[in-house]
Formats: structure tokens, sequence, C-alpha cells
């Protein structure tokens, strides 16, 4: 007997999809109904698909969702509604969920270090044509296994850039992306086993420079001039930025200007633009409600943490927007002030210092609120100290914060 257990993070589709009430409810009617102790993804499939609408309206090429930002169904399903139709997968897990919910979506394998069996199951059992490499044995890697299953010509090959670190909050620089001259070098060896050729990069995920993207399209030109070689795909990547609390980024119209002008400059006028958005899409699509256990001055504790759905929170210090849902019907009190929370677990470091904004009579027993928890929230949940529970409900409330400011109306004439 094989001892070997796998225990899989993304598996919704073991759940039956829920069909839904014509109207969702209310965030309010469903605490009062439930008053959940476990912690709340309140999901929000109409802002989510209005968000990928304006994104894929307003970007000048393939907009592809990096499934790794939130994979849950509904919301991968609100996405597909706002006419999202590839997907960025990284794992094995992904590409089947994905394939599983939409036949007719394209995948693409964006992961530069993949297992042989993953690269064999997605281009022979899902129809992923298209993988990222950024070395020598990851482009070696692809020909054997998927040479063993009899190519058909259709393989694409991406190339990942390294780039300079950037000013993105999370710098991704360190981890993946061939240096300049051993990218030109891969582009030139993937050449003839590719139907595609492309570059691709990552600013840096929360990048609120939109010269970064213009910086990095520079790098993809001196690397494609060096290869000597044409290439159909420049893929810009993610990193889009969404406002919190102590942040209000660019209108995504500046960005995309800086990469419109990047790629004009390139002079490729065959090759089609990607871009990768995660954050973006889907950060104000889903809030979470948590319940304070206790108060200890500024300090609350409450069911959710750094282990759960605001890691962010905790490791990198991001504020987020909140509300109070008080436990009775008191009115609470009008004054604002700054908390910090603690999380469930018993570890030191499950802290998220914020601070919070709330009413200053926040006490046990009440839920707060915590919204743009959509992207980078409930797919960080582990199991650690057995807190392992969270709710799920798609709910029909506006986000607590616009994940973007309005692009600036023009003035009538
Ligand atoms: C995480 C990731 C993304 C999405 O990044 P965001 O900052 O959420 O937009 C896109 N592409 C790749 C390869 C990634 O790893």
């Amino acid at each position: 007997m094989n001892a070997l257990r796998v225990r899989s993070a993304v598996s919704p589709l073991r759940r039956p999809f829920l069909a839904q009430p014509v109207v969702l409810p209310l965030v309010d009617d469903v605490v009062a109904t439930n008053r959940p102790e476990e912690p709340m993804h309140c999901l929000r499939p109409a802002t989510i698909t209005a968000t990928a609408r304006e994104f894929v309206t307003a970007f000048p090429g393939v907009t592809m969702y990096a499934v790794k930002c939130n994979p849950e169904p509904a919301v991968l399903r609100a996405l597909r509604a706002g006419g999202v139709s590839h997907f960025d997968c990284a794992s094995i897990n992904e590409v089947t969920l994905v394939r599983q919910m939409f036949p007719d979506a394209a995948i693409h394998f964006m992961h530069p270090v993949k297992a042989r069996g993953a690269i064999r199951e997605a281009w022979a059992r899902h129809g992923v044509r298209d993988f990222v490499v950024d070395s020598a044995e990851e482009l070696a890697k692809l020909g054997q296994e998927i040479a063993a299953t009899a190519i058909d010509g259709d393989l694409g090959v991406i190339v990942r850039l390294a780039l300079p670190k950037g000013g993105a909050r999370l710098d991704l620089s360190g981890k993946f992306g061939a240096a300049s001259d051993d990218a030109a070098t891969l582009l030139r060896d993937a050449r003839p086993h590719a139907a595609r050729l492309g570059v691709s990069f990552h600013v840096g995920s929360q990048c609120l420079d939109p010269l970064a993207w213009r910086r990095a399209l520079a790098v993809a030109g001196q690397v494609i001039h060096a290869a000597g070689v044409p290439v159909e795909i420049v893929d810009v990547g993610g990193g889009f930025p969404v406002a919190y609390p102590d942040v209000e980024p660019p209108p995504l119209g500046a960005f995309l200007a800086e990469i419109e002008s990047g790629f004009e400059a390139l002079g490729l006028p065959a090759a089609q633009l990607w871009a990768e958005p995660g954050r973006a899409l889907v950060a104000g699509g889903a809030s979470v409600v948590v319940q304070v256990q206790r108060r200890r001055g500024d300090a609350l504790y409450v069911n959710d943490g750094v282990y759960g759905s605001l890691a962010d929170a905790g490791t990198l210090g991001f504020r987020y927007p909140a509300r109070l849902i008080p436990s009775d019907d008191r009115r609470e009190s009008a004054a604002k002030h700054g908390f910090s929370l603690f999380g469930p677990t018993c570890d030191s470091a499950d802290a998220m210092h914020g601070p919070f904004i709330l009413p200053a009579d926040v006490t046990d027993g009440d839920w707060i609120e915590i919204g743009q928890l959509g992207a980078y929230g409930g797919c960080f949940r582990t199991a650690f100290n057995g807190f392992d529970r969270a709710r799920i409900v798609e709910v029909r409330d506006l986000p607590l914060q616009h994940a973007r400011p309005a692009e600036p109306v023009p003035m009538a004439a």
C-alpha cells in the first residue's frame, strides 16, 4: 500500500455548485441571520464581473487572470462573465480546476519551474499549449515531456525575463526570470520548436509606478533585438495596483498608456500584447467578516489572522478598510479609533497592526467586515492550530473601498 496522502488546497470542485438565489443577500442580513463564529468570506460577483469587463475592454491585447490570486469557483465564474477567457495557471491543480469549469478557456502555464508530470498532463489532458521557461533546463524539459506525447506543432514558449528590483510593494525580481543574455539565447534556442514565441516579465505585485512597465518593455526590446528572431507575444505580466486605506494608485489608464507607448517603441506591429492581472481584477471582490472574541485596550482578538485570510495584513503590514457590524441593536459610537488585531492562533506573530479604523465602542461579540481581501486573502488559509474553517457567501454589497479610482471624467465641451 502506498501510504502517501495528497492534500489539495485548490479543490473547490469537490463541493457541488450551489444554485444561487437570483437576488444575492446583503452582508448585514447574512450576519444577523447566521451570527457566524467562523470567518466568513463575502464574495461580490457583480463587482468582479464589472472590474474584469473594465480591464478586458481597456487592455489592448489578451487579458489572462492569474488564478493563484483567488481560485474560488464563484470568482472564476464572475471573471468569465466579465469577458475573461484566458487563465494564467501555475500548478496542475489550477489547470484542472479551470479546465473543469470552462472547457473552452485558454489556459497558459506560466510557472517557470514545473514538475515533469504537470507538463505532460497539462499538454495531453487539458490542452494547454503555452508554457513559460526561464532556463535552458526548463526548455529541455518541455522538449522531452511534450515530444513524448506526440507534439502537434502548436507549442507556445514564453521566456520570462528577470527585471532589476523595482518599486513594487512585493518584489519578485530575485526568484524568477532569465538575465538578458541568457534570455536572448533561450529565445533563439526555442524558436525552432515554437509555433508562438514570446517574452514575459512581472514588475512585482501592487506596483504603483506606471513607468515600471515602460522600463521593463525596454528590457524586453533589448533582449528581442539581441536574439534576432521574430517574437509573437509580449506579456507584461501582473502587478497592477489597487487602492487600500493608505494607498491611492494612479488610474488604470496611466498604466495602459505606458504599456502602449512602450510596446509601440519595440516596433513589433505583428506581436500580441498579453497581461496577467490578479490583484487588480479581484481585490475589491471579497471581504471577510471576523468576530471579536476579546477586547484589550486598542487590541482586538478576532477569529481570523495571518494563518487565515489576513496574511498580508500581518507579514506585509498591509492596511485594509474595515467597518463594524454590532452584535446588538445599540447605535455604534460616532468616535473612530485605530485598532490592531490579534489572530486566533497561539503564535505571537499572528498579529495585524493595521491600524483598522473602527467606532471606538467595539466590544466582544461584534463583527468586523474587512474589505479589499478578494486578492491574496482566502487563498492563504491554512489549518494551523485547527483554525481551518471559514464560510463563503455571495453577496450584493458594493466593495468597502473602490479598488481603483474612477477614470477622470472628461469635461463637457
Ligand atoms: C502572481 C502572478 C501574477 C499576478 O500578479 P498580481 O500582482 O496579483 O497582478 C501574474 N503573473 C505571474 C507569473 C504571477 O506569478
